[in-house]
């Protein structure tokens, strides 16, 4: 079987993978009058844990509004706080004043903040309006390049579709990235983030340090760091019904404290290779190695989390590669660029390339250039960009826990 575009004659793009990236272009390429269809491997939006908070930057926030229709950007900033007041604490809870990391800029002192986004809502913003064209349970198998130039994508549920261009924004284990830019290495850095959600019970509230519980807190603590972010949401409408405005149906969600704790694998008593599947119960062994001698104030905010939302990741970042042919298979985000996520820049860097890559497919839409020209004048832009952005992430996890060095 093979899904026929039909509405639109311009080109047709195939964007493989419905993460933040992906969607961000669907979305610019709905505002441009271009045709497309996102093909996603999950079963729905929220059938995978991809962190909780996303702390979007001036970057990711200026290609949202770029892409996104206004009605849109406006429910983003409206679901996202403003993120202001960041601390440097080590674990005893003394302030640090010699510890700071540029990329996690002071909301008091920017014109522009960051915005802790809530992901699941975030995702489903950038779902709003796209009329059907993003197809869940589509996993991306291998593709063929046809004699007009078009590239077929297979699935493995054995259907096909074909496209004038084709966008890898599968992630960072991109099957569609491997075989298109074999070149490209992917490391894994040896160290792991571990994070979750602990909800305001009162309970938790009396037992967690009141300087975990608003704003951002950075620890500082022997080869291992943890930022905690407060999401607390109460003056933003989560769900909004305006009469003016579509329903948008965005997921309900409580507020929470944020957490993510990064570090070399040894600090958690991980062996070097060991694979990172836990059974239940087993991931809070790792925590427990990291905090028992934290203050009690301070692992509170472990002990009182959600179980069910504890995940550890192994960390990987890309090593920057040389020019490469440009051709109509291209690629965005993690899928091109993995960095560490010490340095929050991860999804900013998905959505500025969605940005800039929406931009050059519209100027070929309305003829000013042609195809080829446009893909290699975005990858150069991506290239540039997303070195600097590996590099910023590295330095990042240096800074923050001793992250050995991948060059
Ligand atoms: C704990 C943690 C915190 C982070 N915090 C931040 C932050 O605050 N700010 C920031 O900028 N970055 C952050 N990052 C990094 C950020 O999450 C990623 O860089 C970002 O999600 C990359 O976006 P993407 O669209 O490229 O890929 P993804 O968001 O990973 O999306 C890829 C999509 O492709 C789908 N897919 C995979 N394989 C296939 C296939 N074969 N066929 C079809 N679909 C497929 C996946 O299911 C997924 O939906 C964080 C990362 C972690 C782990």
């Amino acid at each position: 079987m093979s899904i026929r575009e039909t509405s639109y004659n311009q080109i047709q793009v195939a964007i493989i993978g419905a993460g933040l990236g992906g969607l961000c272009l669907a979305q610019g390429l709905k505002k441009n009058g271009i045709g497309f269809r996102v093909f996603e491997k999950d079963q729905s939006a929220d059938s995978r844990t991809q962190g909780y908070r996303i702390r979007i930057d001036k970057t990711g926030q200026d290609a949202l509004a770029q892409c996104l229709p206004q009605h849109l950007y406006k429910l983003f900033s409206e679901t996202s706080i403003p993120s202001v007041g960041v601390r440097t604490l080590n674990a005893q809870l003394e302030q640090l004043t010699d510890k700071w990391i540029d990329a996690w800029q002071d909301g008091l002192a920017d014109e522009q903040p960051d915005q802790k986004a809530n992901r699941l809502t975030m995702r489903e913003i950038l779902l709003h309006d796209l009329d059907g064209r993003v197809h869940f349970n589509k996993k991306y198998f291998n593709h063929e390049k046809l004699a007009d130039g078009r590239v077929r994508i297979h699935f493995e549920d054995g259907t096909s579709y074909t496209a004038d261009v084709v966008v890898a924004a599968d992630g960072v284990n991109s099957k569609l990235s491997a075989s298109r830019f074999p070149d490209n290495k992917l490391v894994d850095t040896g160290s792991v983030c571990v994070y979750g959600k602990t909800f305001y019970s009162v309970e938790a509230q009396k037992q967690i340090a009141p300087a975990l519980q608003t704003g951002t807190a950075v620890v500082f603590e022997d080869e291992v760091a943890m930022i905690a972010d407060a999401m607390q949401f109460d003056s933003k409408p989560i769900i909004i019904n305006d009469q003016d405005k579509p329903a948008y149906n965005l997921s309900p969600t409580e507020d929470y404290m944020y957490w993510a704790l990064i570090g070399n694998r040894s600090r958690f008593g991980l062996r070097e290779e060991q694979e990172l599947t836990f059974a239940p119960g087993e991931l809070d062994g790792c925590l427990k190695k990291v905090i028992t001698t934290w203050d009690p104030a301070l692992s509170a905010l472990f002990e009182f989390a959600n179980p069910e939302t504890l995940t550890m990741v192994p960390v990987k970042t890309s090593l920057p590669t040389d020019k490469w042919e440009s051709n109509n298979v291209t690629a965005l985000g993690d899928a091109i660029h993995a960095m560490s996520p010490a340095g929050g820049l991860g999804a900013n860097t998905a959505l500025y390339d969605a940005a800039i890559l929406c931009e050059g497919l519209t100027r070929v839409a309305s003829g000013q250039v042609n195809l080829l020209a446009a893909i290699a004048a975005y990858e150069e832009k991506m290239r540039e960009h997303s070195i600097n952005a590996i590099n910023e992430s590295q330095q990042g996890g240096q800074k923050l826990y001793k992250q050995a060095s991948t060059n």
